[in-house]
């Protein structure tokens, strides 16, 4: 196909670069676009969806595939080679282009003393996880990223290029919204000043689940915004590249990333809990934060969903150890992370999305193997039936896979946003 004019490149099926071209951190999601697009500029972009328009083709849009939720068939727009990164110190803020991931990010901030409001993997793709929401490593201090971009520049449907702020409907819409708006060429957000972090784990044996489970929340209910939290099962498989305390064991995991002084003081109630298996909590700088949460790096197929909750009482951490613990159906990698601090409160720019009455946010999250989806879909279902008197909404940054997108947004979003965001994208959400 002749998509011109371009500096990128094209891939047709069958061509060469065509699969790499495709092919995301996420391989539960089977992508087959009649035509991609390897955009290298905003020109590249506003081809690509003027092309798309006048060819009657869906445009979708992939930057690392981290978070791919469904198959493409039209034009695909890959942004990967637009890295472009560029940090004003004096303003506290960086520009990105749609390409860049939150290494680099992390890399530039850091050699003026800067920080971005980043998640736990440094491979995440900047634009689709703050279009997400963005549930970062300082969430409780700062809250969510999307309330801290500046400025959005935009390719919508027709071809035009815009520049989105505050006060738009657009910049509201694209910040929590995601999907459908428009291709992001290049994001503009806050920085904050943080060179250094108290971070970690605290990994826990398989019999002292249940007592790390209460600790913990005992402990994350107390503490102050500078902490921010989230505690994980893992189904370790008995590999030798893992560390050797964790190999084969079903473990739980407490992550810590804590901007104040004092984090062994802090830390203490949680040591005492339980003798750990493995404890890897010091100070680091903030560029290494990725480090914490311990994710695989290799792409994989995944399925997976949350709840947020307003409480977590017993008998939930008792459903969450029956269903996604060491005897679960399937092995789920469940995590738990401790939300309110500044997500409690309202952000001066609000973007959509979030549930600021949520105290929680429940996760599950299992590999798909040769049986497919529908044994994962059904353990999820059994955990979060079990805990459903007690939950309030979904987080869109942690939906993995191919769910229904009516499901999602009306569990995501308010009626009343969800009415607004319709209004602005007719079918957004379904
Ligand atoms: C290992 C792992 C760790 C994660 N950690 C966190 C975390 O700590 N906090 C958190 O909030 N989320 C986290 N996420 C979720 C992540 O933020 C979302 O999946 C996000 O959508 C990924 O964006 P991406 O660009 O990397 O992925 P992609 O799959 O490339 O993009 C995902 C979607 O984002 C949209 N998108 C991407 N680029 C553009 C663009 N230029 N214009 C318009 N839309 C675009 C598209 O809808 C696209 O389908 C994590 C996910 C994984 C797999």
């Amino acid at each position: 196909m002749d998509v011109t004019p371009l500096t990128g490149q094209v891939f047709e099926p069958g061509q060469d670069g065509y699969a790499e071209e495709v092919a995301g951190f996420q391989l539960a999601v089977a992508s087959r676009p009649a035509v991609v697009v390897g955009a290298e500029t905003t020109d590249d972009v506003v081809a690509a969806v003027k092309f798309a328009a006048a060819h009657d083709l869906p445009v979708s849009v992939q930057a690392t595939g981290h978070g791919l939720t469904a198959g493409t068939e039209g034009l695909l727009i890959s942004t990967r080679r637009m890295t472009g990164v560029e940090i004003d110190a004096e303003a506290g803020t960086a520009r990105v282009e749609a390409g860049v991931r939150w290494g680099a990010v992390l890399e530039a901030a850091a050699k003026h003393g800067l920080a971005p409001l980043s998640g736990s993997s440094p491979d995440v793709g900047v634009v689709g996880y703050t279009l997400s929401g963005g549930f970062g490593l300082m969430a409780r201090k700062y809250g969510r990223a999307a309330d801290h971009v500046r400025a959005i520049d935009v390719v919508t449907a027709d071809g035009s290029l815009l520049h989105a702020e505050p006060g738009s409907d657009l910049f509201w819409a694209l910040r929590g919204g995601r999907d459908g708006f428009g291709v992001v060429t290049a994001l503009e957000f806050d920085l904050v000043p943080v060179t250094d972090l108290y971070g970690g784990g605290l990994y826990f044996d398989t019999a002292d689940i249940p007592a790390v489970l209460r600790a913990w929340r005992t402990w994350s209910v107390a503490a102050p915004d500078t902490l921010t939290t989230s505690l994980a099962l893992i189904p370790y498989p008995d590999l030798p590249m893992l560390p050797e305390p964790l190999r084969g064991k079903h473990i739980a995991h407490v992550r810590v990333a804590y901007l104040g002084d004092g984090g062994d003081e802090l830390v203490a109630p949680l040591r005492a809990a339980a003798p750990a298996l493995m404890d890897t909590l010091k100070r680091m700088p903030f560029s290494e934060s990725g480090s914490i949460a311990a994710e695989p790096p290799n792409p994989h197929g995944y399925h997976g969903t949350n709840a947020t909750v307003t409480q977590l009482n017993n008998a939930m951490l008792d459903a969450i150890v029956e269903h996604a613990g060491p005897g679960a159906d399937v092995d789920t990698v469940l995590i738990v992370d401790r939300l309110g601090g500044a997500l409690a409160r309202t952000p001066e720019v609000p973007g959509v999305g979030w549930d600021s009455a949520a105290e929680f946010v429940v996760r599950a999250l299992s590999v798909v193997g040769d049986d497919g989806i529908d044994p994962v879909r059904h353990a999820h279902a059994k955990l979060f039936d079990a805990l459903a008197p007690w939950t309030s909404g979904r987080l869109l940054p942690f939906v993995y896979g191919e769910h229904d997108p009516a499901e999602v947004a009306r569990s995501v979003y308010s009626a009343a946003d969800l009415r607004k965001l319709r209004e602005l994208k007719p079918g957004f959400g379904s």
